[in-house]
């Protein structure tokens, strides 16, 4: 079983790290929801930190790069459509429902296109090596978002897509569900 985990995990990293300059994972409060015991199995069993770090080495071996998003970045509780924030969104709310401008989508759906837009800023905010350096730091991005390259990730400036859908450690737990 620990075989077929790693093959699996090593296989998923390697096709996303091949097709897509750009991945985008989110900084996942892991210990707190370690506490939550119906969630402390689906996370243990998705091996998020090891799915990061292969990213981290194997975006760098393909000249990509691995943005991380701050933690407390609402991807999930965001509309990808006007940008308004909802202040609660249960777990098992699978369908994100934005009341201030009635878009309806898939809730991992919503969250990836948050995510790749969060991408697209910082790949506008400039480029070059000032760009880059600036980018190694916590970069502000929309109020109290940030968004950090991986240490170790190759030159920043690549432009490139983000998984439509199932590319964080956010929708890996979803999926799990
Ligand atoms: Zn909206």
């Amino acid at each position: 079983m620990a075989n077929l985990r790693r093959d699996g995990l090593h296989k998923l990293t390697t096709r996303l790290a091949a097709m897509y300059g750009t991945v985008v994972v989110e900084d996942l409060n892991v210990t707190g929801m370690l506490a939550n015991r119906k969630l402390a199995r689906h996370i243990a069993d998705a091996g998020f930190a090891e799915i990061r770090r292969q990213l981290a080495y194997k975006t760098g071996w393909n000249g990509g790069r691995l943005l991380v998003a701050d933690r407390w970045y609402p991807s999930s509780k965001t509309c990808s459509g006007c940008g308004a924030v909802r202040t609660k969104l249960a777990l098992s709310e699978r369908e994100y429902q934005c009341e201030a401008c009635g878009l309806i989508m898939d809730r991992d759906r919503n969250a990836s296109l948050n995510l790749a837009a969060l991408a697209a800023e910082l790949n506008t905010a400039g480029s070059g090596p000032v760009a880059a350096r600036g980018a190694d730091r916590k970069t502000r991005v929309r109020g109290r978002v940030a968004l950090k390259r991986e240490p170790g990730t190759a030159s920043a400036g690549q432009t490139g897509t983000v998984p439509p859908q199932g590319g964080t450690a956010d929708h890996v737990l979803a999926k799990a569900h």
